[in-house]
């Protein structure tokens, strides 16, 4: 493969992690990563707040799913791993804060006295917990279904608004009754799809096996200093090219391989490439694949995304309630959708001073920041306030936007994925891979970068014979 050139686009986490796997398998390829930011890192980013090295993207990786913990150990950063300290949250359920009910799946309840000692129900929602394994049984689910829809139809409503949705907009800044819950729950729905029966049931059997089983150990891990560590350390480690500020604009087929059009109009640069592997955001690969795999550039134009805001800010002498942070459904009235107590979370050291972060805007609320940064400051003190009880001026205070920043996993996401790789695969030497396809979180990015990285290896291998 020696002279053979792969290019990746995008330089987050899933184009460094693709770029790692075909230079390991490929020791003599030319591995470029070429990233349109000043930065590597995409969403996994550190910020300074009071001096302090803060994420101010992703904070925590799952760490019962392998790749992660993989990937941090291939790039020799084992040593800096760390686990919370501080595991049990809180949720805003109807007005007050309440101890996020143990045994859940996604705020599914699997265990009704859980629930009750959690007091974030009402004693009707409850009933309908413990009656609804008794009801009438679901029939093997044939289509997939929006998470809010099913679980409102079994449990009510208010299990949807005040546990699912909380959890749901954490990880996909999304709407229970927009998810798709073959996407977001692909092991309930793979049950519910062959059985059907009962929801909580279903739940339940699901939680109590593998990845969701509490004696797996912690659940998430996180690197001493930040996540956003970690780009920098896989291209210490990686053995590829990166250039940063170059803004791929398409990617064109060619007799022997690919041309990339590259830079400002003005400025333009031609790249060839024999594999180009695309690691960017949904909205960015389907302006990227017109050209050279249109089916999958008009899949792709469909995936939604939220935009939201991380704010994080440094307080010196404030009492904090317990645990690793709270979150905030949508039907509480409240812009801020969770808070995590950075410093109570994590053993971070900051001298005395307390980390918190809370993040704005669902999808759907893009009008809560189209404020400048200080009027967003001062919305989420206000709210702070109110969610829990810190009023303090904070010593520092930092603002980070992400732009469409997580995808949206809409109804028929599955399906829409594999059309997408289907268009795809039927261009030889191009793959996608990242946070659009199967998971928001860095170890399914990380598992998606290996399949984009292996297929373009085999269509390289399957091509010089
Ligand atoms: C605020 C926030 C908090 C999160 N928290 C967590 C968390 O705690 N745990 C977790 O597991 N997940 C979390 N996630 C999700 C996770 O961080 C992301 O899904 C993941 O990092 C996405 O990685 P990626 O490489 O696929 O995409 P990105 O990180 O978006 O990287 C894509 C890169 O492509 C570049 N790019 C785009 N267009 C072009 C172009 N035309 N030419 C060249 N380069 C281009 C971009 O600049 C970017 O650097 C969070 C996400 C956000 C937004």
């Amino acid at each position: 493969m020696a002279g053979r050139r792969i290019v990746v686009i995008g330089g987050g986490i899933s184009g460094l992690s693709a770029a790692l796997r075909v230079r390991a398998r490929l020791p003599d390829a030319d591995v470029t990563v070429l990233e349109g930011s000043a930065e590597i890192g995409g969403k996994l980013r550190l910020g300074t707040v009071a001096g302090f090295a803060v994420d101010v993207g992703a904070e925590a990786m799952l760490a019962r799913r392998p790749e992660g913990l993989g990937l941090v150990r291939d790039v020799g950063l084992e040593a800096d791993l760390i686990a919370p300290l501080a595991t049990s949250a809180q949720v805003r359920a109807g007005g007050a804060a309440h101890p996020l009910p143990t045994r859940t799946m996604m705020g599914i309840p699997t265990d009704v006295d859980a629930a009750r000692a959690s007091g974030a129900l009402s004693e009707q929602a409850l009933d309908r917990i413990a009656a609804e394994p008794g009801a009438d049984p679901l029939p093997p689910l044939e289509d997939d279904v929006a998470v809010g829809t099913l679980v409102r139809s079994r449990l009510g409503d208010e299990v949807a608004d005040r546990l699912v949705e909380p959890l749901l907009g954490g990880v996909y800044a999304g709407r229970a009754d927009d998810l798709s819950l073959r996407a977001t729950m692909p092991a309930l729905a793979a049950r519910l799809g062959r059985d059907g029966g009962s929801l909580v049931g279903a739940a339940q059997a699901v939680t109590d096996t593998g990845a969701h089983n509490p004696a797996a150990g912690p659940v998430f891990a996180s690197l001493a200093g930040g996540l956003g560590s970690l780009p920098a350390a896989l291209v210490a480690a990686g053995g590829f090219a990166v250039r940063t500020s170059i803004t791929v604009r398409s990617v064109r087929r060619t007799p022997s391989g690919f041309a990339l059009d590259c830079g400002p109009v003005p400025e333009p640069e031609l790249i060839e490439a024999d594999a180009v592997i695309v690691a960017t955001p949904a909205a960015k690969t389907a302006l990227l694949l017109r050209d050279v795999a249109p089916a999958a550039s008009a899949q792709l134009r469909a995936v939604d995304s939220a935009s939201m805001a991380i704010t994080t800010f440094a307080f010196r002498d404030v009492r904090l309630p317990e645990g690793s942070g709270l979150l905030v459904g949508a039907t509480e009235g409240f812009g801020v959708k969770a808070v995590t107590l950075s410093s109570q979370k994590w053993p971070l050291v900051t001298d005395g001073l307390t980390l918190l972060r809370a993040s704005v805007g669902r999808a759907g609320e893009n009008h809560l920041l189209q404020r400048d940064d200080d009027d967003l400051i001062a919305l989420v003190r206000h709210e702070l306030q109110a969610l829990i009880g810190v009023d303090a001026e904070p010593v520092d205070a930092l603002v980070t936007r992400w732009g469409g920043g997580l995808p949206q996993y809409g109804l028929g996401h599955v399906e829409r994925v594999a059309r997408v790789r289907a268009a795809v695969a039927a261009v030889p030497g191009l793959a996608v891979c990242g946070a659009a396809y199967d998971g928001v979180g860095i170890p399914a990015c990380i598992a998606s970068a290996h399949m984009a990285a292996d297929q373009v290896v085999a269509s390289l291998q399957a091509g010089g014979q």
